[in-house]
């Protein structure tokens, strides 16, 4: 916090401190900081019609007051209201300031639930006033989130001093206030900041209460209005027009063993006239996992190829990688058209030399993780950005990217289907393409839940899928405090499966090992020479053996939805019937309850995203910090829908018409989140 903003704020710099641990850095962003919860301390409540559990707060004298042993050493206080009850006060901890402040005689208040204790009726550890000096509090008492060292008082004064030094004219005007019956600004903050006694402290919060629905408004309508910007920005940007003679794209789809699906042929269509524009394409492409995607990106590659530019295809894993790799080298050399491949792990002249072909314009296609946008890459002529399971991408690599190519056309390929709602709000400066048919004479996957308790069976049911010519993945729990642990499960479980079945081949691979040995392992898997691949999750996304017709996932309950939908999707890729069993072991929470009843119940990954944002809300279903995208604070996608339907129906025209008002909302509200604009 600036020492200017401290000056404002009447606080000190260790105040200060404070407050930014709870990520507050300006008096606007204090203003924003509102309470939790509320007491009412503005009225006296009679002790005999005091509603049990509830906070409240009652009046009367002491009439005795001991400290006692037994069971353990507390003081009891007993008071008597003017109506004649009696109520119990207990302290378990207490200093002999409490003691003289409850003296015999005094008049007192109390604030607290009452409930049936000990002692009959009693308050324990209520808050304490002294009757006799001190007035009944004018408005409700908020609660606020806090830190250690900054208590509620000193919290209630500094909000009060930034809403006083803070600007709360409203950026919106009065008209469509009226049309969306929402109240003013600084009214709605006050009122949850102060609220006055004729409000029930439930009442406050409740999320559909005007107030609330103000700020969640503002909220919605500054994301929306940053978003479209940047679109507008982008819209505006130059990029050369990709437009493909049809030459190398042609002859891969005759050369490939299947044709395109409908959905298939739509998405890329769609890709394609984007490609040809003078400003970037942005475009997601979704599908399901095994939707087919990877030939869609090759054809739209061919197509930047075509056009005379290179393209660029970035995956989050080295394993993902390199099965890119594999597959564009089997489908791009044929053609006469060199494949170059980077990664972290590569040998230092083996990247020089991948380095070289990219710059000289040898290689029109390079693959690789996040090693192709280092500082010392570069492209000869980049036309096209493919990027996969972008989701997985943290936001360091991807401003590195947006860093590289602001001017190069981008497609992102996500398998976690993000829904409706969130890609409206969020990716609001992303255009969506969906595959939504799976390539035909697949087998759906079978799901079994099966205790772990009955290990030995599925051992034998991998040994007949083995038998019949077929292959396994066996994959590992996550252990997440520990990879060391989790390296030790699985190399476990690989000695297990050995010494049970000694009629077959059980590789094992991992995160910790070497990219090379990675490979190795996935080259004999992949080439049938293992029965068996014991794997932590690194196999979690684009590995396709479609030979591999079992999948047996241990601690099954530990994982997410997401993934679990993802490593099924690993099996079901050939012609045979597949399974998928999900071992789990029992006591389950009713979370993971809920998460295996969805994977069991349901195989379209839309629907599993639907209801995993049903069970873990927006927030934790994109990972804000691993996505980088910022999450709402007040506003909720599924509750304030509506909300968010105006914010999106309003922000074009604000932007056309009233360009002082965009500015003066995104200024208030965008100051301290440079990065809403999403990376
Ligand atoms: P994902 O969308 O999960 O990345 P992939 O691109 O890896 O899926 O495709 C899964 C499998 O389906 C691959 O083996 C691929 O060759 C195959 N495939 C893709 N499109 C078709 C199609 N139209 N018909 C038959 N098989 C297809
Ligand atoms: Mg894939």
């Amino acid at each position: 916090m600036t020492p200017e903003h401290q000056k404002l704020l009447k606080i000190t710099e260790a105040t200060a401190k404070k407050l930014e641990k709870l990520h507050l850095q300006t008096p606007w962003d204090v203003v924003l900081h509102l309470p939790l919860r509320y007491e009412d301390e503005t009225h006296i409540m009679p002790i005999k019609d005091a509603p049990l559990g509830v906070p409240c707060q009652v009046e009367g004298e002491v009439i005795h007051q001991e400290v006692r042993f037994k069971p353990r050493k507390q003081l009891i206080v007993q008071i008597r209201d003017d109506g004649g009850s009696v109520l119990f006060l207990r302290f378990i901890h207490f200093y002999p300031s409490h003691q003289k402040q409850m003296a015999e005689g005094k008049r007192i208040r109390a604030v607290g639930e009452i409930k049936h204790g000990f002692y009959g009726s009693e308050m324990i550890h209520p808050k304490i006033r002294d009757a006799e000096n001190s007035g009944l509090a004018e408005s409700l008492t908020p609660v606020y989130p806090s830190v250690n060292g900054l208590n509620q008082p000193t919290l209630r004064r500094i909000v009060q001093t930034a809403l006083e030094a803070v600007s709360l004219h409203d950026t919106l005007p009065d008209e469509l206030l009226g049309r969306l019956k929402l109240p003013h600004l600084a009214e709605s903050l006050r009122l949850l900041h102060a609220p006055p006694p004729e409000y029930g402290i439930y009442q406050l919060s409740d999320g559909t209460l005007p107030a609330w629905q103000r700020l969640k408004f503002d909220e919605l309508l500054a994301q929306q209005l940053s978003m479209r910007l940047a679109r507008q920005k982008r819209v505006s940007g130059q990029a050369k027009p990709l437009t493909g003679t049809g030459a190398w794209s042609d002859k891969l789809l005759a050369a490939l063993p299947f044709g395109l699906t409908q959905a298939q042929q739509r998405v890329l269509s769609e890709i394609r006239v984007d490609m040809a524009q003078t400003h970037p394409m942005h475009r997601l492409l979704q599908g399901d996992v095994g939707s087919g995607k990877t030939i869609v990106a090759a054809l739209a590659a061919l197509t930047a190829v075509e056009a005379g530019f290179q393209v660029a295809v970035m995956a989050p894993t080295e394993i993902l990688a390199e099965q890119h790799y594999l597959k564009f080298k089997q489908w791009f050399e044929p053609l006469g058209l060199a494949v170059a491949r980077l990664s972290g792990s590569q040998r230092k002249k083996a990247k020089e030399q991948n380095k070289a072909a990219i710059s000289d314009g040898l290689a029109p296609i390079a693959v690789g993780t996040h090693a192709l946008f280092q500082d010392d890459v570069q492209f000869q002529r980049l036309g096209l950005v493919i990027v996969d399971e972008q989701h997985r991408f943290g936001v360091a690599q991807r401003l590195a990217l947006k860093n590289k190519g602001s001017d190069v056309h981008q497609l992102m390929m996500s398998a976690t289907p993000i829904p409706r709602t969130l890609a409206m709000s969020f990716f609001a400066d992303l255009d969506v393409s969906v595959i939504d048919e799976l390539p035909p004479n697949r087998t759906p996957v079978k799901t079994r839940l099966v205790n772990s308790a009955r290990r030995a069976e599925v051992e034998g049911f991998v040994l007949n899928t083995c038998r019949k010519g077929q292959q396994v993945y066996w994959v590992c729990p996550l252990i997440e405090e520990s990879e060391v642990l989790q390296l030790q499960t699985a190399v476990d479980t690989l000695a297990e499966l050995q010494t049970a079945l000694p009629e077959l081949t059980v590789g094992l691979v991992h995160g910790r090992m070497k990219a090379a040995e990675k490979a190795a392992v996935m080259d004999e898997f992949s080439s049938g020479r293992l029965n068996v691949l014991v794997a932590t999750t690194v196999i979690e996304v684009g590995v396709d053996v479609p030979n591999a017709s079992l999948m047996v996932i241990e601690h099954a309950e530990r994982m997410g939805l997401a993934q679990l939908h993802q490593l099924r999707g690993r099996v079901g890729r050939g012609a045979a019937v597949s399974t998928c069993v999900l071992l789990f072991s029992e006591p389950l929470s009713d979370l993971a309850k809920a998460r295996l009843k969805v994977i069991y119940e349901h195989t379209d990954g839309f629907e599993i995203a639907r209801q995993d944002l049903n069970i873990r809300g927006p927030g934790e279903f994109l990972g804000a910090r691993q996505s980088g995208v910022p999450m709402l604070r007040f506003a909720n996608l599924e509750e304030d829908l509506y909300l968010l339907e105006h914010a999106r129906e309003i922000a074009p025209r604000l932007i056309a018409e009233r360009p002082d008002i965009v500015e003066a909302h995104l200024a208030r509200w965008l100051a301290s989140r440079e990065n809403y604009l999403g990376v």
